[in-house]
């Protein structure tokens, strides 16, 4: 099946388009056929449309909504220029699947979309106001391109943490304003830590639940999960993205008395505060530069930048403390795993996050560690470590097409 996996941002959309099958699944022989970006819809939108095995094409357009985006991408696979051999036509895209961010306590796995499910996904807006609305917006443009008759699924990014135990997921906030507004700890990045979890047992070739991992997804943002007996039981993102680890432009774990003196002293409503810890604190916040870890990484090196040093080193640091205190948490792991951007790509970062889990029995090999980027995965510690180190790029993409053809299939998704 040709599913087109589709990830909607308010005025963005990222596409894959990806053959898969229940047998390919089993095989590890999924094909990626095309995939690519289209951001500033709105406005003059930049387009990048990218077939496997060609050069990316870019381009520019007007393009007033998603739905427009839709058609774009699904007009140009169908196309000569393209080359995909195996999409002619619209009747070639068999299944669509959606990257929806915010499922809340009712999503527990991907679902095909009905009408009942997309009224719960609404009903999940309040819990994230920024993301479901686009996300609604991507299936509703779908629907109207490809029809309603075509199979559409949901993939939350909330699911595999719904395995959370209470004494995980619960803040000591007041019982009943969970009780009357779900107000606890869902996690996010949930498709991610799953599938590198579910990479790290195939290349152990051990069973689910034998998997003892800490995953750290590191990106633009970040989050650590503590994966025992492969279930997630702890993650460090809660009611929205903003809780836990430093990141490119939050803050990560604070005081929550601080928003209220940040208001006082800086005039600020509680929205204002809010804006600031989400998008102008982090590593941007402390270094006064940049979000980018590539930058600041150049600048601590190059010119010697403290603040820019000193953000590496906080966030490495809340990194370190979220591994030592998952260790706790699950009665000890057998590997943490590496990936997002940062996660994948940063040498220097996963030294700095190693250096002082020696006594845990991490031992890095700075070989394997230098040799693991760019896509690549494998084992970076050494092999008598006792918590070994795996960097394990993370697909969120082809787990959304491989859930949507269990969706559509009828097969039990492997969570
Ligand atoms: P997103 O969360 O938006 O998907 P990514 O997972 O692509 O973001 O991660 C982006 C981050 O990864 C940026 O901070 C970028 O600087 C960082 N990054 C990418 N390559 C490298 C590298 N070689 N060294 C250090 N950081 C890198």
């Amino acid at each position: 099946m040709n599913i087109l996996v589709l990830n909607c941002g308010s005025s963005s959309v990222k596409f894959q388009l990806i053959a898969t099958d229940v047998e390919l699944i089993a095989q590890n022989a999924d094909r990626r056929l095309a995939r690519g970006v289209i951001e500033r819809i709105g406005g003059e939108a930049i387009i990048t449309l990218h077939a496997e095995g060609r050069e990316a094409q870019r381009s520019t357009a007007p393009l007033r909504d998603t739905r427009a985006a839709v058609e774009l991408i699904i007009r140009w696979a169908c196309s000569e220029t393209s080359g995909i051999d195996t999409v002619k036509s619209v009747a070639d895209v068999h299944a669509i699947g959606h990257r929806v961010v915010h499922g809340g306590e009712r999503f527990t796995h991907s679902v095909l979309i009905t009408d009942e499910v997309l009224r719960g996904i609404e009903d999940c807006i309040d819990l994230a106001p920024l993301h479901n609305p686009a996300n609604i917006k991507g299936i509703t443009a779908a629907r109207e391109v490809f029809g309603v008759g075509l199979p559409q699924a949901a993939v939350f990014d909330t699911a595999f943490h719904q395995t959370l135990p209470d004494r995980a997921y619960l803040y000591a906030l007041p019982y009943q304003l969970y009780r009357r507004h779900r107000i606890r700890r869902y996690g996010f990045h949930g498709t991610s830590h799953r599938y590198v979890a579910y990479r790290y047992r195939q290349l152990r070739n051990i069973a689910r639940d034998e998997t003892n991992v800490i995953t750290l997804h590191l990106g633009n943002g970040c989050s650590a999960a503590a994966i025992r007996r492969g279930d997630s039981i702890d993650t460090s993102m809660g009611l929205t993205p903003l809780e836990g680890l430093v990141m490119g432009t939050r803050s990560g774990d604070l005081d929550p008395a601080i928003i209220d003196f940040i208001a006082a002293k800086e005039g600020l409503s509680a929205q204002e505060v809010e804006t600031l810890l989400n998008k102008q604190s982090g590593l941007i916040g402390i270094s006064g530069l940049t979000n980018d870890m590539r930058e600041l990484l150049a600048e601590a090196r190059e010119h010697d930048d403290r603040r820019a040093r000193l953000a590496v080193e906080i966030f490495c640091y809340r990194v370190r403390k979220y591994i030592g205190a998952y260790l706790a948490a699950m009665n000890g792991a057998d590997a943490i795993i590496f990936t997002g951007g940062i996660g994948e790509n940063s040498v220097e970062v996963r030294a700095l996050i190693c250096d002082g889990l020696q006594w845990l029995g991490l031992e890095l090999d700075e070989e394997r560690n230098a040799a693991q980027r760019e896509g690549r995965e494998g084992i970076i510690s050494h092999d008598n470590s006792r918590l070994a180190a795996y960097v394990i790029p993370t697909d969120e993409e082809l787990l959304i097409a491989r859930d949507t053809v269990r969706c559509v299939r009828g097969v039990p998704q492997r969570f």
